[in-house]
């Protein structure tokens, strides 16, 4: 099982084929807008070292909890919730579920900045802050973390059918 520097290594050199190949093609005049392909390289980068699969171990130590520095401590229910390598390394609910605790995590963050603002007297809400961000660049970031967490899952040797094999031979020794 590849250690954390050794998943961002091969991350960052398929980040660095895909913007050799994106970049020749908008020479070429293809490919999607420069907005777009930014917020993909910040997904890819934040699903690289900030959000990985290896996060259901946060509740010991893992490069990517590191990266958090003292928030760290956040991801701890997450490592205890999800056993490693189980729901969290499966290819599309893996990821998601990773994706709906960092929403729940900033909800609960946005609700205690929005009061702190308001105590000062600032008008400020996450919500009219995400509004601002257009569709185009919400897309283009999601993708970006998708394909950070797949060469994860590609790199730990993990095929998108995994849950589904785990699960027909769970049920094939319970019967
Ligand atoms: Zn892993």
């Amino acid at each position: 099982m590849p250690s954390g520097r050794t998943h961002e290594a091969i991350n960052l050199t398929a980040l660095g084929l895909l913007s050799a190949g994106y970049l020749y093609g908008r020479t070429q005049g293809y490919g999607p807008p420069d907005e777009w392909a930014f917020a993909f390289v910040g997904g890819y980068l934040v699903g690289t070292f900030l959000i990985t699969p290896d996060l259901d171990l946060a509740e010991r130590r893992v490069t990517a909890k590191r990266y958090w520095g003292v928030l760290g401590w956040l991801w701890v229910p997450y490592g205890l919730l999800f056993r490693h390598r189980g729901w969290s390394h499966t290819w599309i609910v893996g990821p998601l579920s990773r994706l709906a605790y960092l929403v729940l995590l900033l909800y609960l963050l946005g609700w205690v900045a929005g009061g702190a603002a308001e105590a000062l007297g600032v008008r400020w809400s996450l919500n009219a802050e995400l509004e601002r961000l257009s569709p185009g660049v919400l897309w283009g970031a999601l993708v970006g973390y998708y394909v950070s967490q797949w060469m994860h899952l590609i790199a730990d040797g993990i095929a998108p059918d995994h849950a589904f094999k785990r699960r027909a031979s769970g049920r094939r020794r319970y019967r």
